[in-house]
C-alpha cells in the first residue's frame, strides 16, 4: 500500500453552483488514485472558504462531516484567491506529503492529476499544469493574459509560461515555500524561486462549469501590477531613466528657447512650454504615483499582518474524533 499522502486544495469562493459537480469530481478522482495504489487511504480534498457569501461553506461543512476524505476551512473574510491558496497549502502541509492546488470552478483538466502525482513519485518536487491552449478563454482573456506572462518576463520576474495556480508541490518545497513571508502574495511568481527538481505537465484549459468568473478585468489588472510591483523594481528604474532623459532634453529645449528669445521670437515659445508643463507634470505625477506604490508596499509588509484569519478548520490534525466512514455519492 502507498504511503503517500495527497492532498487537493481547492479554494472556493462564492462557488455553491459547482461546489457538488466538483466534489463529486474530485472524489471520483482521488478514489481513483487510491484504487490504484498510487497515493494513501489517508489522502484528502480540502476545500477552503475564503468568506463566501452564499451557501459554499454549509456544503463543505455537509461534506466535512460525511466523508472522511473531505477537509474544510473557513477563512474569516474573504481574503482572495491566493491567501485563500496558502491557508490551504500551509494546513496541508502538516498532513500530507505533496499537494495539488485547483481551482473549484475545473477548468484545469483532472486528468492528468495522475500525471502530476506520477511525476512526484519520479522525483520531481514541483510539477507545474501548463495550458497548452486557451481557446475557450474568450479573445480579451487570452491576449490580456498571455500579454501578462510576456510582460513580468520582460521585466525580469521569470514565470512559467502559461501556468497558473494549477501545480503540485512536495512537502519539502511547500515547507520551504511557506518561509517566504511577504503580506504580498504571489504564489507563482514565488514557486520558480524555491528551486528543486520541476517538471510541466500540459492541459487544455476548459470553459468554466458553473457561476461566474470572480477575476473580473479590474481585479484581474490589481492582480498583474500586484505581481509586478511585489518582483521587480524595475518599472522604478525606467522611471529613474525618463527622469534623466527628459533633464537631458530639458537642455536641448532650454537652449533653443535662450536662442529663440536672441533673436526676438519670443512668442513662439508659447506652445513648446505649455506641451513641456504637460509632458513633465505628468511625468512626475506618473513617478510619484508608481514609487508611491512601492512605498505602500513597503508600509504593508512592515505592518506584519497575518495573510489570512482562519475561523473553523475541518483538517484531520484538527478532527482527530472524526468518524470515519466512507460515503459514495
Ligand atoms: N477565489 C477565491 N477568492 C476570491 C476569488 C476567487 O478563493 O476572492 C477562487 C475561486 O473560487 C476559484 C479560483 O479562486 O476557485 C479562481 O477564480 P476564478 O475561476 O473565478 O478565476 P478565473 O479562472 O476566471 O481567473
Ligand atoms: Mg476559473
Amino acid at each position: 500500500m502507498k504511503e503517500t499522502v495527497l492532498t487537493i486544495a481547492v479554494p472556493c469562493y462564492n462557488e455553491e453552483e459547482v461546489f457538488d459537480t466538483t466534489y463529486a469530481h474530485l472524489k471520483d478522482v482521488l478514489h481513483n488514485l487510491i484504487d490504484e495504489d498510487l497515493v494513501s487511504e489517508k489522502s484528502q480534498l480540502l476545500f477552503i472558504d475564503d468568506g463566501s457569501k452564499d451557501s459554499t461553506w454549509e456544503k463543505i461543512e455537509a461534506a466535512c462531516r460525511l466523508d472522511s476524505y473531505v477537509s474544510g476551512i473557513k477563512l474569516s473574510r474573504n481574503f482572495g484567491h491566493q491567501k485563500a491558496l496558502l491557508s490551504g497549502l500551509e494546513e496541508a502541509a502538516k498532513f500530507s506529503d505533496c499537494v495539488i492546488s485547483i481551482d473549484a470552478d475545473l477548468q484545469d483538466d483532472t486528468t492528468v492529476i495522475k500525471e502530476f502525482v506520477i511525476q512526484y513519485l519520479n522525483g520531481f518536487d514541483v510539477v507545474y499544469g501548463v495550458r497548452s491552449k486557451r481557446e475557450t478563454d474568450s479573445f480579451f482573456k487570452r491576449t490580456t493574459a498571455e500579454g501578462f506572462y510576456k510582460l513580468m518576463g520582460k521585466l525580469g520576474l521569470s514565470l512559467v509560461y502559461n501556468h497558473a495556480d494549477y501545480r503540485l508541490l512536495s512537502k519539502r518545497a511547500l515547507t520551504e515555500m511557506l518561509r517566504f513571508q511577504e503580506t504580498n502574495l504571489f504564489l507563482r511568481g514565488i514557486v520558480p524561486l524555491l528551486g528543486f527538481k520541476s517538471t510541466k505537465v500540459y492541459y487544455e484549459r476548459k470553459a468554466r462549469e458553473a457561476g461566474e468568473s470572480k477575476y473580473p478585468l479590474a481585479k484581474m489588472l490589481a492582480f498583474a501590477f500586484d505581481g509586478l510591483t511585489s518582483f521587480s523594481v524595475k518599472p522604478i528604474r525606467f522611471i529613474t531613466i525618463i527622469g534623466f532623459l527628459s533633464f537631458f532634453i530639458s537642455f536641448i529645449a532650454g537652449a533653443y528657447v535662450l536662442i529663440e528669445k536672441f533673436m526676438g521670437d519670443t512668442e513662439s515659445g508659447w506652445a513648446s512650454l505649455m506641451i513641456s508643463i504637460w509632458l513633465i507634470g505628468g511625468l512626475l505625477l506618473m513617478s510619484i504615483g508608481l514609487i508611491g506604490e512601492y512605498i505602500g508596499k513597503i508600509y504593508e509588509e512592515v505592518k506584519q499582518r497575518p495573510r489570512y484569519i482562519i475561523e473553523h478548520n475541518l483538517c484531520p490534525k484538527r478532527t482527530e474524533e472524526k468518524p470515519k466512514t466512507k460515503v459514495h455519492a
